[in-house]
């Protein structure tokens, strides 16, 4: 249900603040023809991307091949860390139905993501020991459970459970892992302690997702995360992936799930619609120059965005009187969680948005018209979000020509599960791109807990894979 200010109501107390208004209108919105143009040149970075390494959008292999049809049986651990808790979940899959899971949300501080590496590595391992102490899990003396270990950030595969990190995304910085493996880390961590878990699989929280969603619908082709960060998964020919071609001689399947890592998209500034907003962000960013799509999309940034286009308005005495409040002048203090208040604000009045800016960050009063201005600022930043979402994921439609059949894409995060109308605009955007097709083909859905479920099937699958080629 879309209840989105429509700025020819917007009683303006004056010309100057209509106009105001009017620019930014025009340049957050991402026109059809825009769309396509990033859509065209996002196909582009993934040719590249395909052929050799190192390139913006970095197309990693993920050692995932072959597919699943929801028969699959057995009870796997899996870790996931890379959005805003740390979570350890216990997986059984009895060969149908859903998948049940027992999971536990640990905070990550701080001083844990842009503290030493091993600290953060060695939090991990604790968690999961103390995970195992609460759930009762036994296990017997001379063997390991499997864990999949969902680790949400760039890292180049080397096999599926190797791999060495790229960089950081997200606000995490810890010092000494770059270049580094991963489960290296985790893995001492858990010999030191003692701690009987073997990792088993390294995964992306897309190629996770669409694991996840694969198990109860088969004909997925694609795992996307609009959530803290963004990113996408999808289904690839072995024969198009040429960097992996020509390394390997024999490979058993004839497909493979890449993880793009799209977040990273456009490093070159030539064709992604940034405003000075954005150019702030990144400035003021811990990875400055670094992932620009992703701080135009993910859940992370939304809100800063956000508060950097109201700022400037208040600079310039259009919006509440030039008065602004202490709790609003602080960086990352607009969450996107108000956002999704925001739009989703029905009320005559604007009463939501009221109560957000009055009762959460300290507003003395707001006038109505201040109000106004402030959901449609909201709204421009959402839609161009999801918009440029629409325009990565048609990128991979056309690529595959996957629109052209009957498919299921998997998305999960909090921006997609909780910011009203996402997934409708996302549709629009495709619509706008293939046509109307597209609606009764592409199915578009909330796949929830892909990272926990996703890590267990990979484990599942490292290790039917051990046991010989997948078919
Ligand atoms: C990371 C990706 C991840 C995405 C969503 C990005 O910052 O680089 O690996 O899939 O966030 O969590
Ligand atoms: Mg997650």
């Amino acid at each position: 249900q879309r209840h989105r200010i429509d700025p020819a109501t917007i009683e303006y107390t004056s010309e100057k603040q209509k106009n105001a208004v009017q620019a930014l209108i025009d340049e957050f919105t991402v026109s059809a023809d825009l769309l396509k143009a990033i859509k065209d040149n996002f196909i582009k970075g993934m040719n590249k991307g395909l052929e050799r390494d190192g390139e913006t959008l970095a197309m990693i292999p993920s050692h995932v091949m072959g597919r699943l049809d929801g028969t699959e049986s057995g009870s796997y651990l899996a870790l996931d860390i890379g959005g805003t808790n740390l979570r350890v979940v216990s997986v059984h899959l009895s060969g149908h139905g859903p998948p049940v899971t027992y999971q536990t949300k640990y905070p990550i501080e701080e001083r844990l993501k842009t503290g030493d590496a091993k600290a953060l590595f060695d939090y991990m391992a604790d968690k999961v020991g103390s995970f195992l102490d609460e759930q009762k899990i036994k296990v017997s003396p001379g063997t390991q459970i499997e864990l999949g270990f969902t680790f949400s950030f760039p890292v180049l595969q080397t096999s599926i459970n190797r791999g060495k990190l790229i960089k950081w995304t997200k606000g995490f910085s810890a010092s000494g892992m770059v270049g580094k493996d991963p489960v290296a880390y985790l893995q001492d961590a858990f010999t030191r302690r003692h701690i009987p878990v073997r990792v088993a699989a390294l995964v992306n929280d897309t190629v996770g997702t669409l694991l996840a969603h694969a198990y109860e619908h088969p004909d997925t082709a694609m795992g996307v995360i609009l959530g803290t960060g963004c990113n996408g998964a999808y289904i690839e020919r072995i024969n198009k992936i040429k960097k992996w071609k020509d390394a390997k001689e024999d490979v058993a399947a004839d497909e493979m799930i890449i993880n793009m890592e799209f977040g990273a998209f456009d490093k070159e500034r030539a064709i992604l619609p940034l405003t000075m907003f954005d150019n702030k962000l990144d400035r003021k960013s811990v990875n400055p120059n670094s992932q620009i799509l992703e701080k135009m999309i993910a859940g992370m940034y939304l809100g800063e965005i956000t508060r950097n286009v109201l700022l400037n308005l208040v600079d310039r005495r259009l919006l509440f009187q030039g008065q602004i409040s202490a709790d609003l002048n602080q960086m990352w203090t607009f969450e996107t969680a108000y956002m999704s208040a925001i739009e989703a604000d029905a009320s005559p009045t604007l009463h939501a948005t009221r109560k957000i800016l009055e009762s959460t960050l300290n507003f003395q009063s707001t006038d109505k018209v201040d109000r106004q201005i402030v959901k449609l600022v909201v709204e421009l930043v959402g839609r161009r979000a999801a918009r440029l979402s629409a325009a990565a994921i048609a990128g991979v439609l056309e690529h595959t020509e996957g629109w052209k059949k009957k498919a299921s894409i998997g998305i999960d995060g909090s921006l997609f599960e909780y910011y009203p109308s996402f997934d409708t605009d996302i549709m629009d955007g495709l619509v706008e791109v293939f046509g109307e097709t597209v609606r009764t083909n592409i199915s578009i859905g909330l796949a929830q807990d892909g990272s926990g479920v996703g890590a267990a099937l990979c484990a599942l699958l490292a290790a039917k894979h051990a046991n010989g080629p997948l078919t």
